[in-house]
């Protein structure tokens, strides 16, 4: 074991043996060799998005879709984001990763409205790392004018957890987001501690509530409870509210009866290649609806 701490320590050519004990060498190594695979897959374009459909409950119609990150692994397959992302975050890869996310996810949503496919609202992931970039409107703002997407067209989906972690920081940067046009959603709702007062001075339009809440729906009285109660906060709130994680029809129709607004789920859909979001929004109608977007604040 200790021969191959050393030869490991050499391998990536490191003078390392004098500070680390084995393991730390190997955990230090299989550090560094993640982080060099997650640059290839930078450099190489190994990244895709996938699309998942979100749907207004009162028409029926797909208005928005998310844009969740895979990575096409070369030897292991595709990978789903809880495989890279928090590695990404850690290492400050995330900034890069998640530009690559924004910039492809608005040049997919135009290319959608460039084709004459019903308009859609395209969501992008934002995690804490990338939010606290110090030029990260600008990189919003840069993504948009070089795809020549109109902002309304994208939401940005912040955790409860980053918000919360920088109150005044977070709702600076909110309004500036909100300047450039685009639309700001609460995801993982519930999973934090929002306090109300913080919630109240958010500029969002909606909250997600967390799938673990939804899972469980309509038997478990406390998430039936908790679901109720998210709903009629974002209500009092003059948001809209979708439910993330529906996977049944009674799921569905439990949420439909609290008055929420909007579902995403594998009821719905799985999130899919652009390609096959295509195909279904050729079926509908010529214009999505995005539903009456914010709260009026002017007063
Ligand atoms: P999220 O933003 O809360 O995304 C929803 C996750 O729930 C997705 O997992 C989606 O595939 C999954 N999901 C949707 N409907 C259902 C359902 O009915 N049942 C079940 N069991 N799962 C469902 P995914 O794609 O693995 O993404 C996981 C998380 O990774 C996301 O959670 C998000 O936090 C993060 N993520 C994804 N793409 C990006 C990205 O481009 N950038 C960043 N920073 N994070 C991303
Ligand atoms: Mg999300
Ligand atoms: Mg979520
Ligand atoms: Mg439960």
């Amino acid at each position: 074991n200790a021969d191959l701490a050393m030869y490991r320590a050499k391998e990536i050519g490191r003078d390392a043996l004098h500070f680390f004990s084995n393991d730390m060498a190997i955990s230090a190594h299989e550090k560094l060799r993640q982080q060099e695979e997650l640059r290839r897959a930078i450099a190489c374009d190994e990244f895709v998005l996938h699309y998942q459909p979100q749907v207004d409950l009162r028409t029926g119609s797909v208005f928005a879709v998310e844009a969740l990150i895979r990575w096409k692994h070369p030897e292991r397959g595709l990978l789903p984001p809880g495989e890279f992302i928090p590695f990404a975050e850690e290492s400050g890869l995330i900034g890069q990763i998640g530009d690559w996310t924004l910039r492809a996810a608005c040049r997919q949503n135009k290319a959608w409205q460039d084709a004459g496919l019903p308009r859609l609202v395209v969501s992008v992931n934002v995690s804490a790392r990338q939010f606290q970039e110090i030029d990260w409107v600008e990189r919003v703002r840069s993504a948009l004018s070089d795809s020549g997407l109109d902002a309304r067209y994208l939401e940005l989906e912040l955790t409860e957890s980053l918000i919360m972690a920088d109150v005044q920081q977070a709702v600076a940067l909110m309004y500036r987001l909100e300047a450039l046009g685009v639309h700001l959603a609460i995801d993982d709702f519930g999973t934090g501690y929002s306090s109300l007062s913080a919630l109240k001075r958010f500029p969002v339009g909606r909250l997600k509530i967390d799938r673990s809440f939804v899972q469980d729906l309509p038997g478990d009285a406390d998430d039936a409870a908790i679901a109720r109660a998210v709903i009629s906060l974002a209500h009092t709130l003059q948001l809209r509210v979708i439910a993330e994680g529906v996977e049944t029809r009674e799921q569905l129709e439990f949420l439909r009866e609290a008055g929420c607004n909007e579902i995403q789920g594998f009821y719905i859909g799985r999130p899919v290649e652009a390609a096959a979001i295509e195909a279904r929004l050729n079926e509908m109608e010529p214009e999505g609806r995005w539903p009456e977007a914010g709260r009026d604040r002017s007063g």
